[in-house]
């Protein structure tokens, strides 16, 4: 998106539970406070009788208003109310999300605003606090400022990233880039170490309230390339916090034979009492939590160890780690030949999880010279000034290039995923596939399922949209040929196109148009990522039982389209190859589940009937469509 307008560029981290603003002044980048003196805010908005409140403000009356007062809409943002994300989601928070009327299962906030009960998207929720943003950065700069750079998780889709742009627009913005936050927080790191030429691979290691990102990057004078990236949309501070909540919950009823969990007032007093105490355990090794009258008048006076804390969030953090070593191999790279460790996100500050990092990276300590709260927005500021043509030098020179998180591909005939974009793969990027071709004879349309995803089979993925064509001329089997081509742009967003080679009968879909299904949500698009390993054994199997399965098929097609109207056959010959075909296709229509073996002997029958009539022709003169069959036929 072009720049508009006069005036500067700003960067924004829109973060689930703090946002932050940066931009370039007074030669160099810095991070704007807000009113409150705080350098970043709350990513909150309430609603009062006559006032829409955001950051502290809206923070400070939670307990006193909780059903109006909303958080986390990062969580929202781009989803479908029925995602079971959502859905469990809800459960925890204390105002009303529903879906919407009319608009395709769009998950709506519902608050009581001026006396009237209203109806607000994520994106509107979003652009009260971009928009808050905004005004913090005009307050400090004394000038309007229209453009800005937005972050959002590594792992966010296309349809969460137009989203996190609507937001933007909503807000009075012109969103001039969306960019992923591991990548902003590399940016700053590799700012920092300035236009060093040694180059450097950096792994940024961000753990935030409800987000995980984990990236890898080479770092050499001022370029900046992104080698992978894994995550999980849905891992974070406020995972820990519940862990904490469900311990005391339990203790509760141990001690006093009462069970909270069902009264959302103590929930929600216990829940910020937990964050209170998680922060502290970063610090020392016990804390007290101690909340006067929890329940029916009885207090919840009791403390937690750090041990306790750790034990109870294992298994949050093992994953945290697993997702750090598959960063790692997917950029193809040995965990010593990482250089630098750099922590990003509040909760980086827990000491088990920066302790854990060090193990798997052998001893070496992180890099803490980056405020993890502020190195998103430190980035994209870094950005938006390049973009804007601010900045000096150094980041008039930066070179940034930054990869698609999954796979993209179109499913095939046989449901087989052909994978037009690998995952990791640098954007932004244009790539196409040019010999698809029809599947039957006299086939007049065409459909390609466009998925995201590991697996080879097309419909294990998640399905993102459909192109069809229509009005393809009628012609034998693979005459049509097609090109499906995949553009990702700087933002990560994907369009899709199929053009009909012949006749240059062409679709495209913005994905984000695609209305009819909702998309997966990250965790599922993560086990994806999972179950692929897990089933590579079975996908391979499957690969090779489809390529066995369509390399007979072909065969069948090729010899007869091949010799159709080949002059010189025998009559008998051709009879031959008629049966022959017929019979073929029939077997594969009733035998559907055949195995490799079965189809590669098939294969060798039908050579076997083929192979002498080649061999005929060769001797006698032949027509140039013969010539042409044989040479396509022999190797
Ligand atoms: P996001 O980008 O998702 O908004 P942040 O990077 O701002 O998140 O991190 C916020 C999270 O960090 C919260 O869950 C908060 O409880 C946690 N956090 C902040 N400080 C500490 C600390 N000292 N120890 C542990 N967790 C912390
Ligand atoms: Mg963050």
């Amino acid at each position: 998106m072009a720049m508009e307008g006069e005036g500067r560029a700003i960067g924004i981290d829109l973060g689930t539970t703090y946002s932050c603003v940066a931009a370039w002044h007074h030669n160099r980048i810095e991070i704007i406070a807000n009113d409150q003196g705080n350098r970043t805010t709350p990513s909150y908005v309430a609603f009062t009788d006559n006032e829409c409140l955001v950051g502290e403000a809206a923070k400070n009356q939670v307990a006193s208003a909780p059903t109006n007062t909303v958080f986390d809409a990062k969580r929202l943002i781009g989803r479908k109310f029925n995602d079971p994300m959502v859905q469990s989601d809800m459960k925890l928070w204390p105002f009303k999300v529903i879906p919407h009327p009319t608009d395709n299962n769009k998950p709506m906030i519902v608050v009581t605003y001026e006396g009237e009960e209203k109806h607000f998207s994520a994106e509107e929720i979003s652009s009260m606090v971009l928009s808050k943003m905004k005004d913090v950065a005009e307050a400090y700069l004394g000038s309007s400022v229209k453009n800005a750079v937005v972050t959002v998780p590594a792992y966010f889709n296309d349809s969460q990233r137009q989203a996190t742009m609507a937001a933007g627009t909503i807000a009075g913005l012109n969103v001039v880039r969306i960019i992923n936050e591991p990548t902003a927080a590399a940016i700053a790191y590799g700012l920092d170490i300035g236009g060093n030429n040694v180059a450097k691979n950096v792994l940024i290691f961000d753990l935030g309230g409800g987000t995980f990102d984990v990236s890898v990057a080479t770092i050499e004078a001022g370029i900046i390339e992104v080698k992978a990236i894994a995550g999980d949309t849905h891992l974070g501070g406020q995972d820990f916090d519940s862990r904490m909540v469900n311990h005391f919950v339990k203790e509760f009823e141990r001690k006093n034979g009462k069970d909270i969990s069902m009264n959302p007032r103590a929930i929600r007093r216990l829940r910020s009492a937990c964050e209170r105490a998680k922060r502290m355990l970063s610090s020392t090794s016990q804390t007290n939590v101690e909340i006067e009258s929890l329940f029916e008048g009885i207090d919840l006076f009791s403390t937690i160890t750090r041990a306790k804390f750790d034990e109870l969030n294992l298994d949050l953090f093992n994953k945290c780690m697993e997702l750090v070593e598959k960063c790692v191999s997917d950029a193809k790279m040995e965990k010593s030949s990482v250089d630098e460790v750099v922590l990003v996100g509040g909760s980086s500050r827990i000491l088990k999880v920066q302790e854990m990092l060090k193990e798997i990276f052998s001893g070496k300590e992180a890099c803490k010279t980056i405020n993890p709260d502020e190195a998103v927005a430190h980035g994209a500021a870094v950005l938006a000034a390049k973009l804007s043509g601010e900045g000096n030098d150094t980041v008039q020179k930066l070179v940034l290039l930054d990869v698609s998180p999954l796979s993209l591909g179109v499913g095939l005939d046989g449901d087989r995923m052909c994978v037009i974009v690998p995952r990791n793969t640098t954007i932004p990027t244009r790539k196409y596939h040019d010999n698809i071709h029809t599947a039957k004879d006299n086939q007049i349309s065409i459909g390609f399922p466009v998925y995201e995803g590991e697996r080879s089979k097309g419909t294990d993925n998640n399905l993102l949209g459909k192109l069809e064509l229509y009005g393809i001329p009628a012609a034998p089997r693979g005459v049509d040929k097609f090109k499906v081509c995949f553009d990702i742009d700087e933002n990560g967003i994907l369009k899709v196109s199929v053009e009909h080679m012949g006749t240059g009968v062409k679709k495209e879909i913005s994905l984000t148009n695609y209305k009819d299904k909702g998309r997966l949500s990250e965790k599922e698009i993560e086990k994806m990522v999972k179950d692929a390993e897990k089933h590579k054994r079975e996908d391979e199997e499957f690969r090779e039982m489809a390529g066995a399965r369509y390399a007979l098929e072909n065969y069948a097609y090729d010899m007869r389209n091949n010799t159709r109207c080949a002059a010189g056959m025998a009559a008998a010959d051709k009879k031959k190859i008629d049966n022959a075909f017929e019979s073929t296709v029939k077997w594969l229509e009733s035998n559907k589940l055949a195995k490799v073996d079965t189809l590669k002997e098939k294969l060798e029958e039908l050579k076997l009937i083929y192979d002498p009539i080649v061999a005929k022709m060769q001797h006698s003169p032949s027509s140039s469509s013969i010539k042409k069959w044989i040479k396509s036929v022999m190797p």
